[in-house]
């Protein structure tokens, strides 16, 4: 970890000096690479108290501008991954990734296989035209792709935005397809503090969906859909939608009895009479109420939705969607699309067609494109959200 960040800190600072300008196409190609002696050396003057490594910086000029388009600054970047020491998160999934989170929730690091990475550069060019048609989605941001590389160990890796607040209370978790076939948490990861639940899991849980009002509705839906039909034009399968929720009321009701705050009680009292104006007592937390880094990178901002700044307390991070179960209780909703770089190839045909021989071809995760980003849309669109009636 140390190393991963004495690379990266190199790498942005070794950019300061280069102009800015327009990225053109041979910047998606080009790789930086640097030795990092733990002697210390005229490139890398800092000695080190590690094994000698390489590291690489693939596209630093793409990045570079995507960083700037999220209104990222350098500074703030290598500050926030590099200066404090990164969280590391247990991941649910098979794939082996593993996930680093900067301490102040902004970025995620995550390792990925070679056949991500190599995709990930034949996606770059496409990836900066989509971006900059449409800012507000729920696609991943990618703000990095680098590699270490110690004697004949590489471990690629992408930095990426972090979806979930690690300042408030999480009540459940999940990680949705659209499909049912073998979807359903493991023992092992449900005996998790939070648990990453999967769609059967969802729909046991949430028979009547989550209830969002019509334009919040309509505004999620609508980015769905948008940012499946570039995953389907890119031939992209295997994504999911990590969904997290925060229960508003159940978080008070939590809070008051720990007993910690006699106050909390009574201003849940004035709470209920002043609607959603006040929430829960203020969890003193300096980052919850702080203006995020990256632009654009809230969930409500994903779905392009503008909340009365009052509605939203300070109090909450801002961002999450508002919601509600079926209990009617309030919700906090922090959402997005992960796991991209899975594209459509030979082998998943071949699992497609094993499959589909075996198991009803509908329910089985594995699918084209185009089936699979259907599938998924609709899932969200009929099963996870639904429209209260406006009465
Ligand atoms: P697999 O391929 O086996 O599904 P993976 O290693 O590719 O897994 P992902 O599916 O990308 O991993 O993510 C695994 C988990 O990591 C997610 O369920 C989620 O809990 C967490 N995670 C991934 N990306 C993010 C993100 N951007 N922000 C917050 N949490 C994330
Ligand atoms: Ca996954
Ligand atoms: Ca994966």
């Amino acid at each position: 970890m140390y190393s991963i960040q004495l690379g990266i800190s190199h790498a942005i600072g070794g950019l300061a000096p280069k102009p800015e300008r327009d990225i053109l196409m041979q910047d998606f190609k080009t790789i930086e690479s640097v030795d990092h002696y733990f002697q210390g050396s005229r490139q890398t003057p800092n000695a080190h108290r590690y094994s000698n490594f390489r590291f690489e910086s693939f596209a630093p000029m793409a990045f570079r501008y995507f960083r700037n388009y999220f209104g990222i600054d350098p500074h703030d970047f290598v500050l926030s991954l590099c200066n404090q020491p990164l969280r590391e998160l247990s991941n649910p999934g098979a794939s082996g990734s593993i996930f680093y989170v900067s301490a102040d929730d902004e970025f995620i690091i995550k390792s990925v296989q070679h056949k991500e990475g190599e995709f990930l550069k034949k996606l770059l060019p496409g990836y900066n035209m989509n971006l900059n048609q449409n800012p507000c989605t729920l696609l991943p941001k990618f703000f990095g792709f680098y590699s270490y590389i110690c004697n004949s160990k590489t471990v690629r890796m992408v930095v990426m935005n972090n979806l979930l607040p690690s300042s408030i209370k999480l009540h459940e978790k999940y990680d949705l397809k659209g499909s049912t076939y073998k979807r359903k948490a493991s023992d092992m990861e449900r005996s998790k503090k939070v648990p990453t639940f999967k769609d059967l899991d969802f729909l046991e849980l949430h028979p009547d969906g989550i209830m969002l009002e019509p334009e919040t509705y309509a505004a999620l839906i609508k980015t769905i859909q948008r940012d499946c039909r570039v995953l389907e034009s890119f031939k992209i399968m295997d994504y999911s939608l990590l969904l997290a929720i925060h229960n508003v009321d159940l978080a008070a009701t939590e809070e008051a009895e720990r007993g910690l705050n006699k106050l909390a009680k009574d201003e849940r009292n004035v709470t209920e009479n002043a609607g959603i104006r006040r929430i829960t007592k203020p969890n003193q937390n300096s980052s919850t109420s702080r203006r995020r880094l990256v632009a654009h990178s809230t969930a409500l901002e994903s779905i392009q939705m503008k909340y009365d700044a009052d509605v939203v307390t300070e109090n909450i991070p801002s961002g999450g969607v508002p919601a509600r179960n079926a209990k009617g209780e309030r919700l906090l909703v922090f959402l997005g699309i992960i796991d991209i770089l899975q594209n459509y190839r030979l082998e998943k045909k071949l699992e497609h067609t094993l499959k589909a021989l075996i198991h009803d071809g509908d329910t089985v995760s594995v699918h084209r494109p185009d089936f699979y980003s259907q599938r998924f849309e609709n899932f969200m669109a009929n099963q996870v959200f639904r429209k209260v009636s406006s009465s």
